[in-house]
């Protein structure tokens, strides 16, 4: 069994799958596995756990769509049913949006914020991966925009979700990592906060709603009560906490509309 993390808003859309995988599963009873372990980026385990991921879902498939993760702000549109899978694993991005259906997209974390982007009008999704670069980069931002331009989704129609990732409870930087947020927070604004003498507590979800809501994003529609990998470390990854860590799959997959 795989007790994967889900969020209402958008377990209540009929035509869409998500999901954010834990860092321990049982096949089992009683049997704890990791899962999606370190140093497993594409090795066999890790084709074998995606595929317990997607039937865990629900989904009739062994592969999914994925790209490479650079820390950056590029978005890849995922437009041809025909690609292969490998031939997107390689393309240096660090979101997916697709209108795609029945095409599985997904990004991997551990700490950095997984986000989901849902578009129930024109029936697009995207998931992004964005960790302090990406954010301070404003990826999320990029993504709002390309759906926009790609498929005509509104922002006050978007349904978003955050889910597992190091809180601000947890996510200590020294001050250059800091000084980009504190430069766009305001007073406030609350992702920022002093911890000590040159530390700085940064809330990456936060930051996150705080650009979508700026972006037009409902309030209501943003979802950001998600765990903290570091606090709640024995349900999720975190490399803050453990260094050499497992990996969080977060996946979105459309259902055809009839
Ligand atoms: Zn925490």
């Amino acid at each position: 069994m795989i007790s994967s993390f889900f969020v209402e808003s958008l377990q209540k859309q009929s035509l869409l799958i998500h999901g954010t995988s834990p860092r321990y599963f049982e096949m089992k009873e009683g049997v704890r596995e990791s899962f999606c372990p370190p140093e497993n980026d594409n090795g066999e385990l890790f084709r074998e756990h995606q595929k317990l991921f997607l039937q865990s879902l629900g989904i009739e498939r062994e592969d999914l769509f994925r790209v490479r993760q650079v820390h950056g702000n590029q978005v890849y549109v995922l437009t041809d049913a025909k690609i292969i899978v490998d031939g997107v694993r390689h393309q240096e991005a660090d979101a997916i949006v697709t209108h795609l259906p029945d095409c599985p997209i997904m990004i991997l974390t551990a700490d950095c914020v997984p986000i989901i982007i849902y578009d129930p009008v024109n029936h697009v999704v995207g998931v992004v991966h964005a960790g302090r670069v990406g954010t301070e980069k404003r990826i999320f931002s990029n993504v709002i925009e390309v759906v926009g331009r790609e498929y005509g989704s509104r922002p006050r129609d978007l349904i978003v979700s955050m889910g597992p990732a190091i809180g601000g409870c947890c996510y200590e930087v020294d001050e250059p990592c800091a000084l980009p947020f504190i430069e766009r927070s305001s007073v406030d604004s609350g992702f920022v906060v002093k911890a000590g003498a040159g530390k700085f507590f940064i809330d990456l979800p936060e930051a996150n709603r705080q650009e979508g809501c700026e972006a037009g994003i409902l309030k209501e529609n943003i979802y950001t009560d998600g765990p903290c990998t570091s606090c709640d470390n024995h349900r999720w990854y975190s490399y803050r906490k453990e260094g050499k860590t497992g990996r969080l799959m977060t996946l979105a997959m459309l259902r055809p509309r009839r």
